[in-house]
């Protein structure tokens, strides 16, 4: 197993210090400015760990229990495989921490037919996009046994762009009522990807238009839905001012990905 140099750790050690503070100053700032909503200081860090060795996983983990232990620490995958095989090596990699230690979410394009690998791996499911994956999801948690319920949020393609997965904005509130037939799974919230465009400023108006639609849907269908999966390294300070409670932050964690 390829180990990485002590350089090398201490600049993983850095770049989490470095994540944390820009994750508390933007909370502080946009709580004084009332723009933040009620507990926004709580949102959530989701480590976006797709194509980076399992050695790095294992050094980040370590460097976020030191620096915020009050934390969750949770890996988010995108790959259903490379995540099942990174989970199992990250365990033999820090044998002494209990499995509940870290946490899994998945953040990628599931496909249908791979939703039996799902339930039992990962506690949320960030992309959840079609009736076709809510149902292979419910056939698989009536049979797989170990856990009872899927927790997903629906992703929106909050940008409506062509090549994007993502339930269409206008969609959600019949996608939302439609999953009530799927009692094995539960919605906690929406995730976004906006449009790409490198400026951080530009995905403004983006997170603040799905903060909008979670809004009217938790009074138009009755629903709690308090989570708002937005932002990732470029900007989540933006995404933490419009009202994130989950943010998914690779590259500024890891370095680049291979
Ligand atoms: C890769 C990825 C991220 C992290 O992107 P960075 O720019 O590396 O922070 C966040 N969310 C999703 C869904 C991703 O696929």
């Amino acid at each position: 197993m390829p180990g990485l140099t002590a350089e090398e750790e201490q600049d993983l050690r850095g770049r989490m210090a470095s994540v944390l503070a820009r994750m508390q100053s933007a909370s502080r700032k946009a709580a004084e400015a009332g723009l933040a909503l009620a507990g926004n200081e709580k949102a959530v860090l989701v480590a976006i760990s797709k194509r980076q060795p399992v050695e790095k996983l294992a050094v980040v983990a370590g460097a976020w229990k030191a620096l915020a232990p009050d934390q969750p620490v949770i890996f988010g995958e995108n790959y259903i495989q490379e995540g099942i095989s990174k989970q199992e090596a990250l365990r033999e990699l820090l044998p002494n921490d209990p499995p509940a230690a870290v946490r899994w979410h998945f953040t990628g394009h599931l496909q249908s037919n791979k939703a039996k690998l799902l339930p039992g791996r990962f506690e949320l499911l960030h992309t959840l996009d079609s009736l076709s994956l809510a149902q292979n999801l419910q056939k698989n948690m009536r049979t797989g046994g170990a856990t009872a319920v899927q927790k997903a949020l629906i992703q929106v393609n909050i940008g409506e762009e062509a090549q994007k997965s993502g339930v269409a904005p206008e969609d959600a509130a019949a996608f939302i009522k439609a999953l009530a037939a799927f009692p094995a799974i539960s919605v906690h919230g929406l995730m976004c990807l906006p449009p790409i465009t490198g400026r951080a400023e530009d995905s403004r108006p983006f997170f603040y238009r799905l903060r909008q639609l979670r809004d009217s849907l938790e009074r138009n269908l009755g629903l709690a839905l308090p989570h708002l999966s937005m932002g990732m390294s470029q900007d989540f300070e933006i995404a933490l001012e419009e009202g994130a409670s989950i943010i998914r932050v690779g590259t500024d964690l890891f370095g680049e990905r291979k």
